[in-house]
């Protein structure tokens, strides 16, 4: 019997397969945006176990096992081992049918390990212990595993006052792969909690060396970092915003509010929409002003079950899309920087797929001529990061936009076994175009042309647009 994952899996045409086989499937891996541990590549690590690779942090697949009614001592719980917790992760796999975990799963199975049985209880027994004698080998470690997927490129996310130790030390030692930061300043714009945010404030202020007594100081102290940032070879930035703030303020309204909420004072919305709004132009002239791309996640709401957060923290599995309303902000913040000549490349990512049409004529506003694709609408987040997700994507910027001058997917993983993702889009992208073009909607004499495009997309846009 054919195995699930076969060579023409997801492509359904002859061109489709052309287009995979013959140009994306040996494309390396550029991966500009991830939340892989730096630290787990610097020292390597093994892993002891599948279930331990699998699920360890994987908020995905709790959320699946939690509505399948699984206890939450398998999921996040610390007394559970790990074959129990795998093993009731082998339970509910079937039960994720037509979720992209199901195909994930087993796109990682095939890929990593060459398994090509379905995951279930029948067989979860057999492949744990298969996948757990292969990943206490050398070559599947951290650092396998990524050369094992053929990754050039890894950009982590890291706080300003990140020691960037480990960055620092793979590129002492020489490792092959890129392993670069990304600047991800959002502790130093959360200002709702006036006691965290001045314990941030204050190791920033350790970190940079510099006293931060006012606003101007801040920013003088996140100067520093982005500084030390790019001196570690960081070409990104990112934020993780609700929404897009750009409200009118003076300076002297900000040094006030930095004032009060410095000085153990709550801020009103107001207050915190202004000095957020100060905060993003402020980097993002920053970005600008070292040839950087800045990158936007927004739209997701977070911890919303109280109960659960308290007992868990972020991350775990329950933050949803959200249903903000954010062209006019986003267009007075781009539009701000483009009036000063400082809007450097960015890509946007939205988490509500209501936002796709919205974002892809967006972006055309402010293409500038000065390199292709400068404005860039990302590939599908997060709840998005499946095949309908990707395919409406790609959609709306093919319509609106020049999807050839796409730079293409990214994992948004903290896994090393989620490089497989890179094949899934490839493949959902060579099916896309495969089917225009045995519809007659784009013309088979271009296959030439479709091919490189697709290299381009896969691989060479990323690494023309990122300078690393
Ligand atoms: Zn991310």
């Amino acid at each position: 019997m054919k195995s699930f994952i076969h060579k023409d899996f997801l492509l359904q045409t002859d061109a489709a397969k052309e287009l995979y086989h013959g140009h994306a499937k040996n494309q390396p891996i550029i991966d500009y945006h991830c939340h892989l541990d730096p630290a787990h590549i610097a020292n390597d690590r093994k892993f002891d176990n599948l279930g331990q690779i699998w699920l360890e942090g994987d908020h995905y697949k709790w959320r699946a096992m939690r509505t399948n009614g699984v206890d939450e001592r398998y999921c996040t719980g610390k007394d559970t081992g790990d074959w129990e917790k795998f093993e009731k992760w082998a339970e509910t796999v079937p039960y994720t049918m037509r979720n992209p975990l199901y195909h994930w799963t087993h796109l990682e199975l095939k890929t990593a390990f060459g398994v090509e049985e379905l995951l279930s209880p029948k067989t979860a027994r057999k492949i744990y212990d298969i996948c757990t004698e292969k990943l206490r080998t050398p070559e599947f470690s951290a650092r396998g595993l990524m050369r094992r997927y053929k990754v050039e490129v890894v950009c982590t996310t890291d706080d300003p006052i990140d020691t960037l130790e480990h960055h620092i030390a793979l590129r002492e030692e020489g490792f092959e792969i890129k392993v670069l930061p990304t600047w991800r300043p959002d502790k130093a714009m959360a200002v709702e909690k006036p006691a965290e945010y001045r314990a941030y404030i204050e190791k920033l202020s350790q970190i940079s060396g510099i006293t931060i007594l006012k606003f101007n100081d801040l920013i003088e102290a996140l100067r520093k970092r982005h500084d030390f940032f790019a001196s570690v070879g960081c070409k990104l930035s990112d934020h993780g915003i609700e929404e897009f703030y750009a409200e009118p303020y003076t300076a002297a309204e900000i040094e006030q509010i930095f004032n009060k909420v410095y000085g153990g004072t709550e801020l009103t919305g107001e207050e915190i929409v202004k000095f957020k709004s100060a905060m993003l132009y402020e980097g993002a002239v920053m970005d600008w002003e070292k040839g950087w791309t800045q990158q936007f996640h927004y739209g997701a709401i977070r911890n919303n079950n109280t109960r659960l957060f308290k007992k868990l923290g972020p991350d775990t599995g329950f933050d949803s899309i959200g249903d903000f309303n954010v062209a006019k902000s986003m267009s007075r913040f781009f539009d701000q920087l483009d009036r000063s000549d400082k809007l450097t490349k960015t890509i946007l990512y939205n988490l509500n797929p209501k936002d796709n049409d919205m974002l892809a004529t967006m972006i055309g506003n402010f293409q500038d001529g000065s390199i292709a694709g400068k404005m860039q609408f990302g590939s599908g987040w997060w709840f998005l990061d499946q095949k309908t997700g990707m395919e409406a994507q790609m959609n709306s910027l093919s319509n609106m936009g020049l999807l050839s001058r796409f730079v293409g997917m990214l994992t948004d993983s903290r896994s090393f076994l989620s490089y497989p993702r890179h094949e899934y889009f490839r493949r959902i992208l060579c099916n896309l175009i495969g089917n225009d073009v045995e519809n007659g909607l784009l013309p088979r004499s271009e296959m030439e042309f479709l091919g490189q495009m697709v290299e381009d997309i896969s691989y060479h846009n990323a690494k023309k647009f990122f300078n690393f």
